[in-house]
């Protein structure tokens, strides 16, 4: 018998856990420990796999001329399409204004959230670990990344009776890193089906009331969201390397999936590198500077949420900002989805930042926790899809043939 493809078995478990965790929300429990445990699986590869893919891939580079440009372009389109998403969801929540006259009461206990993130200026501080182990068995992504940047070009300097066992030991590591990564993969519908029946049932009993109370906001994010995820992000692929963007989303099927389920860039990024690689044909050298690096600080869906959020918040209450203000908010929405980690939540929490530098109410982010559950997963699976094109943007750009 020919086995299904691996995103029809997923596409199955989403929708079996749906159902079943909508009828059987007593009883998720026997099986929310498959997703734990999947994504456990996920997080234990993560430091080894990021580590070892930038080093042979800055190895791999050779120059410093061919880092600096790959940088240069990596940053370049990080940047651009991070500020077009953040645009888009300014522009978004101007058309609908979802918050304008909403009584979604506003008496609410407020909600303490710790301003986790820390300022921009902090975030860039800690990019320089004090310690790499420390660094390592934290997964302190950006520490990782800054530390592996180093030491692969450092290792490219020194003479070739070192740098040749480095540079093949390093590959081995990776090598083995993917095909731990791959057998993992092949419990992705298991572990999604864990997952997302435990939301699901803890969502059940006001998920109508939910949708109704906030629709508006929703739609201003989701759709801000489709616009920049199936509108803008295709047309730059198009026009900046040729590439077929339908191909390329049904190569990218199975980590755009499991972010959704996931909500986490980080836990997505063994299943994205495998995809750009193996399915879209993307080079390791590209594949190991783009995505590690993207799945931290790359985060378009984030950027647009941010914006929708903030002015949201500003329209709950009342307050009317001026254009500078709004440009304002486009501007630190964009640094805060760079500071933001790659993890559940991680944009909620930073969205106290945007909310301090303007002087908004706090309070604001308790009205939109009911939906945050919901719009993570959409705004983390457009933050993943923003990597995965600008890899293969950049790879063409580089002058290789690409499967998309
Ligand atoms: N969950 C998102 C991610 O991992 C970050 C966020 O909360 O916006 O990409």
């Amino acid at each position: 018998m020919k086995r299904i493809k691996l995103h029809w078995q997923i596409l199955i478990a989403l929708v079996l856990s749906i159902i079943f965790g909508y009828f059987f929300t007593d009883h998720v429990e026997y099986v929310t420990w498959m997703g734990d445990l999947f994504l456990r699986a996920l997080q234990m590869i993560i430091a080894p796999l990021i580590f070892s893919s930038i080093v042979s891939g800055v190895l791999g580079l050779g120059s410093a001329q061919n880092l600096g440009r790959m940088s240069g372009k990596t940053f370049g389109y990080y940047l651009l399409t991070s500020l077009i998403a953040a645009v888009i969801g300014l522009l978004s929540v101007n058309i609908f204004r979802p918050g304008v006259g909403a009584d979604l009461g506003l008496t609410e206990e407020g909600v303490v959230l710790e301003a986790g993130a820390g300022t921009f200026g902090q975030t860039l501080m800690n990019i320089i670990p004090t310690n790499i182990f420390q660094a390592l068995a934290q997964t302190d992504m950006l520490s990782i990344i800054f530390f592996a940047i180093l030491f692969g070009f450092f290792a490219t300097r020194v003479g070739p009776k070192y740098r040749d066992p480095l540079d093949k030991g390093f590959n081995a590591v990776f090598e083995v890193m993917m095909r731990l990564t791959m057998f993992i993969i092949r419990f992705a519908p298991l572990g999604i089906f864990g997952i997302v029946s435990g939301i699901v049932a803890e969502q059940a009993h006001d998920l109508l009331s939910i949708f109704s109370r906030m629709g508006l906001y929703m739609v201003a994010v989701i759709l801000g969201l489709l616009i920049h995820a199936f509108v803008v992000l295709p047309l730059l692929m198009k026009y900046l390397g040729g590439i077929n963007a339908r191909k390329h989303f049904k190569a990218m099927s199975v980590p755009l999936l499991t972010a959704f389920t996931t909500s986490s860039s980080s836990a997505t990024l063994p299943l994205a590198m495998e995809a750009v690689e193996l399915r879209a044909g993307v080079s390791k050298k590209v594949t190991s500077f783009v995505l590690p690096l993207g799945a931290t600080v790359n985060m378009n869906g984030t950027a647009l949420y941010e914006c929708v959020s903030v002015l949201f918040i500003a329209q709950a209450y009342g307050i009317e900002l001026s254009l500078i203000q709004q440009v304002i908010v486009v501007m630190t929405a964009l640094l805060a989805s760079i500071g933001a980690a790659g993890i559940p939540m991680a944009g909620l929490v930073v969205i106290t930042i945007i909310l301090s530098v303007l002087g908004l109410p706090l309070e604001g982010v308790g009205l939109i926790l009911a939906v945050e559950r919901i719009l993570d997963m959409f705004r983390t699976s457009v933050n993943v899809w923003s990597d995965t094109c600008g890899a293969v943007i950049i790879a063409k750009s580089e002058g290789e043939t690409l499967l998309v």
